[in-house]
């Protein structure tokens, strides 16, 4: 399949232009470099010995999607190119809204002008607001408590009504629960600008000694140690999920939600103590208060995507922590 791959030099989208190019498919990327860099372009081109074409260029740029779309005859798109920090998404809303609904619209009508009608989107667990009960499923109630959620869930009900007013349109809305990792490799993985948001990569620059320590938001949560408990995927797991939602679009028509999580959850601490293991290295910690907007505890119900994909994650904690560990460790010697 010739797949396009918007916020394709990202996080998740550079491992999943990997697997989905050792797979077969011909794979374009197209990307702002907004948050990213394209020297991950010659890192994929090592992983899989072939170069990758890029366009750079904004989704809400409709002409050059169009463009791109007709010149590389696309079967489908992987629409991952968005902002995803929730405490700026509160600070610039506008910034959200403009980047990812406007960006989805123009994207959509890029699609229908050249008839591409398949598309798996970049969704999240977030849009389940505060969980009701867990494991979380596909029919839980959905909600927002920030911009970022909000765009997400916005988007959803949008691709909802494209597929109800044409049959033709095969939409898979991917909830990711906790992407972390990296690619066995070392070459790719998930290097943020500045303090990290996330967990993991916080963790990554303590035991690297970038950081002195980790803050823990939180101890006195109705969990097993008091910390709060997330639903952690490995992003190669999360990268083959995408092949197999690409898979299942060819066989059938309309919107589907499906979890990408790995059904079980880890603590802070319990995430803190496996980095501790495959480190060899101390991350010291501290207590703090609980960071606005957290939930205590965030896990999926992952029998959905075992049913329709025929997939389940299957990498360990440990697979986890030792990709992400090995990727610390090459940008430190400077090789992201
Ligand atoms: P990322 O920031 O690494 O990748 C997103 C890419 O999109 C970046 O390369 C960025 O430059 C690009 N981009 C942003 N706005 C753009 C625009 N207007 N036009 C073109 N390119 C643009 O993030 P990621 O972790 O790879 O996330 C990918 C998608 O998955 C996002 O939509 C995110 O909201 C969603 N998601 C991520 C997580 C997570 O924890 N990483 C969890 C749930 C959902
Ligand atoms: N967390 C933490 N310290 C940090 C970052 C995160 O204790 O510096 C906790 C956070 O409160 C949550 C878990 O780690 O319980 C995962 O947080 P992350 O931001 O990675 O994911 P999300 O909360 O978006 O699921």
């Amino acid at each position: 399949m010739n797949v396009l791959l918007t916020g394709g030099t990202g996080y998740i989208g550079s491992h999943t232009a990997v697997v989905l190019s050792q797979l077969g498919h011909e794979v374009v990327l197209y990307d702002n470099l907004s948050n990213s860099s394209d020297a991950v372009l010659e890192k994929i081109a090592q992983i899989v010995g072939q170069d990758f074409p890029f366009v750079r260029g904004d989704v809400r740029d409709t002409e050059l999607l169009r463009n791109t779309l007709a010149s590389h005859s696309m079967d489908a798109v992987i629409h991952f190119a968005g902002l995803k920090a929730v405490g700026e998404s509160v600070a610039k809303p506008v910034d959200y809204y403009a980047n990812n609904v406007q960006g989805t619209i123009s994207l959509l009508q890029a699609m229908q002008a050249q008839q591409v009608k398949s598309l798996v989107f970049s969704s999240s667990a977030t849009v389940y607001g505060q969980p009701q009960y867990l494991p979380l499923d596909e029919n839980h109630p959905t909600s927002a408590t920030n911009p970022y959620g909000r765009s997400k869930l916005y988007i959803e009900e949008m691709l909802k009504d494209v597929a109800s007013s044409d049959h033709g349109w095969r939409i898979a809305c991917l909830r990711y629960f906790n992407p972390v990792g990296a690619h066995q490799s070392g070459l790719i993985g998930e290097n943020p600008n500045g303090l990290p948001n996330n967990l993991m990569p916080y963790i990554a620059q303590v035991a690297a000694g970038q950081r002195s320590e980790l803050g823990v938001f939180g101890d006195d949560y109705p969990t097993n140690d008091g910390t709060g408990v997330r639903d952690y995927i490995h992003v190669m797991d999360l990268a083959e999920g995408h092949a197999a939602a690409l898979d299942f679009l060819t066989k059938t028509t309309g919107w589907h939600a499906i979890n990408l999580g790995t059904g079980k959850g880890y603590s802070v601490l319990e995430m803190v103590g496996a980095f501790e293991r495959a480190s060899s290295r101390k991350v010291p910690y501290r207590m703090t208060s609980r960071r606005a907007g957290d939930v205590a505890e965030c896990y999926a119900n992952p029998k959905r995507a075992g049913e329709l994909f025929k997939w389940t994650a299957r990498r360990s904690l440990d697979d986890m922590c030792a990709s992400t560990w090995r990727f610390q460790q090459s940008v430190e010697l400077g090789g992201s």
